[in-house]
């Protein structure tokens, strides 16, 4: 009977590797409604997320997603371990693209220098995708095949290429196993339940010493020695294990656990209580991305101050910056709300607005004055559009003057 086929570590590593690699590499070229499915474009300063587009405005919700990821990261770290390091981080996976370099070099001038080209191209590849994450790849790869992209553009790319030339060239792992800053971070994040990689220790004598998974550690730690900061989760040692003993017919010694010896709990304490802050910031990004208008508006003050008119009424003018940030035109029906039983007269025509574009309208709100009206009060304004789906309420200073 044919030997049975079985997935191992390495292939599956090599599957996340390819997907992940896709996908970064193809979301700036990938078009939603006519833009990157995923770019911050630095000329305009507007962030293109899957077919929504994100004005400086509302770069709160970029940081409601900054921290939703911080969240989801350091939860993910906390339950799963290095599991990034090992089978995500870019740095990982492109040391394992160009693992070409470690077996080339030194295998004469023309291998090694293949192996510097190869890595070197590889680089300018990702470096136009990373670009590609700032500047339309759609505008950029023809101006750089024509000579014609700015100096800026041109100086990042060179700069980004060389950068990650060398980081695959010459640091590779040693980079997670000394530099690394998250490396560092994680493991204060663990605790008596994270899934670690370690030699089962209730196997431990059936070890024959072979070395097999100290020799295919990138980071070269020994695992048979107990958990290592340097360690990658990359499983590499788990597959070389397993086939050392497949030889025995017996199941590999080194494996995935949860806590050491494999005593650990999922569901903990820690898990909730820092799975709960995920969900809390993950909701509050959907609150605020439905509840949306995608009108922005601030009310400003007026030249002209507030004043009484000899037929005793009291008029307040400001200015309306109203900002569309919609793909479609707008028209907006202002009206303020009434105070002290006071009729409120809003004297503005409709704000109207095409798609992408700002205005700044005046509004004057005059108001028959009372006896013993005086100081000022808080009025609000109120933005709607015809078919009820925007509306947009602001406040604002209403200033009663003493005299006329
Ligand atoms: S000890 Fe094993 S899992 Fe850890 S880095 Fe080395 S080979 Fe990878
Ligand atoms: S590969 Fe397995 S058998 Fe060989 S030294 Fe490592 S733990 Fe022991």
């Amino acid at each position: 009977m044919p030997p049975e086929k079985r997935w191992t570590m390495r292939s599956l590593r090599r599957l996340a590797a390819v997907l992940q690699t896709v996908i970064i590499g193809g979301l700036p070229f990938l078009k939603v409604h006519g833009e990157s499915a995923l770019r911050f474009d630095v000329s305009t300063l507007r962030l293109h997320v899957f077919g929504c587009t994100l004005w400086m405005q509302e770069f709160f919700l970029v940081l409601l997603v900054l921290i939703f990821f911080t969240l989801l990261a350091l939860f993910v770290t906390l339950v799963f371990g290095r599991v990034w390091c090992g089978w995500l981080c870019p740095q990982t996976v492109l040391s394992d693209f160009t693992s070409f370099m470690d077996r080339l070099r030194g295998r004469g001038p023309v291998f090694t220098a293949t192996a510097y080209l190869a890595t070197f191209l590889l680089s300018a590849v990702v470096a136009t995708s990373l670009i590609g994450y700032f500047v339309s790849p759609y505008e950029f790869l023809p101006a750089l095949f024509r000579g014609g992209t700015g100096a800026d553009t041109r100086g990042c790319w060179i700069v980004v290429t060389l950068g990650i030339f060398l980081n695959y060239a010459f640091l590779r792992h040693k980079w997670c196993a000394t530099a690394c800053p998250y490396a560092k971070l994680q493991s204060v994040l663990f605790d008596k339940s994270t899934l670690i990689i370690e030699m089962d220790p209730g196997r431990a004598a059936e070890c024959i010493d072979c070395e097999k998974c100290e020799k295919v550690c990138p980071t070269g730690v020994s695992i048979r020695r107990g958990m290592d900061a340097a360690c990658i989760n990359c499983a590499e040692c788990i597959d070389a294990c397993s086939g050392v003993m497949g030889r025995f017919n017996r199941k590999g010694l080194i494996r995935y656990a949860f806590g050491a010896g494999g005593e650990g709990k999922v569901l903990r304490q820690n898990f909730f209580a820092m799975g709960s802050l995920v969900l809390l910031f993950f909701g509050l990004f959907l609150y605020f991305v439905l509840a949306r208008t995608g009108v922005d508006v601030t009310v400003l003050p007026h030249a002209m101050g507030p004043r009484l008119t000899r037929e005793g009424k009291i008029i307040n003018a400001y200015v309306l910056a109203v900002k569309n940030m919609r793909d479609h035109p707008v028209e907006l029906e202002v009206t303020v709300e009434k105070f002290d039983d006071s009729l409120v007269q809003s004297l503005t025509a409709p704000v109207r607005l095409e798609a992408e574009k700002a205005d700044k309208v005046p509004l004057f709100v005059r108001v028959e004055k009372r006896t013993g009206m005086q100081g000022s009060r808080r009025i609000t304004i109120t933005l709607e559009d015809v078919p009820g789906k925007i509306r947009i309420v602001k406040e604002a200073n209403f200033v009663i003057p003493d005299e006329l």
